[in-house]
């Protein structure tokens, strides 16, 4: 049997990586534009964590996580989101003594046991933000402004902003309750699982993935406008109020949204804004990145009441999206050298060569296994390399190595003695990070 990496999961070679880390150095850059510092939590948790935020009755938490019992019995869980892991960290360590309130951005690994298709992974990653300890609209605003922002910059532009407001805890009960006094009529006709959820938690059948459900649903809404989450009947005055200020300066900062679209979101902590960003090309698994406001969270994880809002984006998903929008992120420019021996007993002499220019920040690498210059060549082409040094019997003889530039496709000569002091001079004024 060959040995596979499980369903779901995927390796992430060097080649992917060049993309890959693109989109984290644009999503960190403009973090910390916004004044966002990065953190991170451990990938594993406690479950109770999750039961206690995410919610009991979520699919998350009924059958996506991964959740086993350590050897001492605790029931652990490898980590399916990152906010309720954030919201503890910040109680942890007193923060909500020391700075009250903090901005801060995050990235890694994620862990859902969902079947796995197109977009949707058991193991992906997610980049988001969490802004803990502020209940302004401006608040909400901002963070939706730079999930947007890193969308652009990776080149994810096709997109389409749903905005909601789920409302207050009261607002949420009672919401809940003219919901399920509509549903009643058409309860039988719901699938297996949204029968259950009618009792124990209505908004569920809202984000229900079945088209059955999602056709009721639909016609409800057609017929019901005010029982639109964020629409004036569902929502109290101050919920209202909060509401309005967010569309308003969105619409001031040039954000086109729909705020008529009827969403939930899978987990049971949001309160008042909510949002999805879904992405044009990206088939069934359209949502690239969705987040909101936890008004409660702090508070329910034994801390002050505080409000927080914050958003997560699936890096899977906005690199597919970039690449079906014809805008896939630019090929890593070329960089470092290429440093090439034409007889094994040279190797020591390049080497040294090599560790100098290493020494002083230059990149290089080199071949040690005797190549011919045509293989060692084409090597350096694949590598990306911007110079290849060539080190021979008649450039030792000359004591000067044959230099040549790949992006230009010039070739010159260079005394030993100036070669690592030209090179260092030549790559910094071309750096780029690949
Ligand atoms: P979906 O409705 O697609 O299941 P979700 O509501 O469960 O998404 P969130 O928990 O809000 O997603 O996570 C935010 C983002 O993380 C999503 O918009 C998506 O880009 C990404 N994401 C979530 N689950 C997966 C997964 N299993 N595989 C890949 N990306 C995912
Ligand atoms: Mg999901």
């Amino acid at each position: 049997m060959g040995l596979q990496a499980l369903r779901g999961t995927t390796d992430l070679l060097p080649d992917d990586l060049l993309r890959w880390s693109r989109v984290e150095h644009v999503a960190r850059r403009l973090a910390r534009l916004y004044g966002y510092q990065e953190l991170r939590t451990p990938l594993i948790e406690d479950a109770s964590l999750f039961l206690r935020s995410v919610g009991e009755t979520t699919d998350i938490v009924q059958k996506e996580m991964f959740r086993f019992a350590d050897r001492g019995g605790h029931e652990i869980v490898l980590r399916p989101e990152g906010t309720a892991a954030i919201v503890r960290a910040y109680l942890e360590h007193a923060l909500h003594k020391t700075e009250g309130f903090v901005k801060w951005f995050y990235l890694g690994p994620m862990f859902r046991a969902e079947r796995p298709q197109a977009g949707r992974y058991r193991q992906f990653h997610q980049y988001g933000v969490e802004a803990i300890g502020s209940s302004s609209a401006w608040v909400d605003v901002e963070v939706i402004v730079l999930c947007l922002a890193i969308l652009r910059d990776c080149g994810v532009v096709k997109t389409t902003l749903w905005l909601s407001s789920m409302g207050c805890r009261d607002d949420q009960t009672q919401f809940a309750a003219r919901l399920r006094l509509k549903l009643l009529p058409v309860r039988s006709k719901l699938c297996q699982t949204c029968q259950g959820r009618f009792d124990r938690n209505v908004f569920r059948v809202l984000d229900c993935k079945s088209p059955d459900c999602q056709a009721i649903v639909a016609d409800l809404m057609a017929s019901e406008r005010g029982l639109r989450p964020g629409s004036f009947e569902s929502l109290c005055e101050s919920c209202l109020l909060h509401f309005d200020e967010v569309r308003q300066e969105l619409r001031n900062a040039k954000i086109v949204f729909d705020d008529t679209k009827f969403f939930a979101r899978g987990l049971d902590y949001y309160t008042r804004t909510v949002f999805e960003v879904r992405a044009e090309g990206l088939g069934a698994q359209d949502a690239v990145a969705a987040g909101g406001r936890y008004d409660h969270l702090v508070e329910d994880l034994g801390g002050p009441s505080v409000g927080a809002v914050g958003f997560a984006a699936g890096i899977e998903r906005v690199l597919l999206a970039a690449g079906h929008q014809a805008q896939p992120l630019p090929a890593a420019s070329r960089r470092g050298v290429y440093l090439a021996v034409t007889q094994s007993d040279l190797l020591g002499q390049g080497f040294q060569f090599l560790q100098q220019l290493r020494e002083r920040g230059a990149s290089g690498t080199m071949d040690y296994d005797s190549k011919s210059l045509k293989a060692q060549l084409r090597e350096a082409d694949k590598a990306h390399c911007r110079f290849v040094a060539i080190l021979g019997a008649s450039e030792m003889s000359q004591r000067a190595i044959t230099l040549k530039d790949m992006e230009q496709g010039s070739q010159e000569t260079i005394a030993f003695d100036a070669f690592v002091e030209t090179l260092v001079q030549r790559t910094n004024a071309s750096p780029s990070c690949h």
